[in-house]
């Protein structure tokens, strides 16, 4: 079975994902944005029996985005980790910038294009979804 790791900035934190990634998107939600920094946050969802970490658990703090949504962080240089699901506990969510190395496949979507940053142009052919892809009835909770 393949194996990626990826690590925090400061190195504190690493952690190992057994097996291929989900469905990777590109989450343009504006706590996605925030979060990262950035005009969105590549993530992949993985099942949490393929997640491990691997050091630094200690040196992980979080922060419940919403009644859902937990995101972990590295207490030191705060860079964002995963985030887990209340109503999805056997889901992890990852963001790829952490990854080390070679990885199968690549962003599949854009989501939550409705909060896309202004500044930020979309240039790509990827489908561009509102929400969540082909699930209206999800609870629209912008924290993929
Ligand atoms: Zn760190
Ligand atoms: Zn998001």
């Amino acid at each position: 079975m393949s194996k990626v790791t990826g690590k925090c900035l400061c190195e504190t934190v690493s952690y190992e994902i057994e097996g291929p990634l989900g469905p990777i998107f590109n989450c343009h939600c504006s706590k996605c944005r925030r979060w990262h920094g950035a005009a969105f946050r590549t993530r992949a969802s993985i099942g949490s029996d393929q997640f491990r970490w691997l050091s630094g658990e200690q040196n992980l703090t979080r922060y419940g985005s919403s009644e859902n949504v937990t995101k972990y962080f590295c207490k030191t240089c705060g860079s964002p980790l995963i985030s887990t699901y209340r109503d999805r506990p056997e889901v992890i969510g990852v963001p790829l910038g952490g990854l080390e190395g070679d990885i199968q496949g690549g962003p599949e979507a854009h989501i939550f294009t409705g909060s896309k940053a202004s500044w930020h142009q979309i240039t790509d052919s990827l489908p561009q979804f509102e929400g969540w892809p082909g699930s209206e009835s999800r609870v629209r909770d912008t924290n993929a």
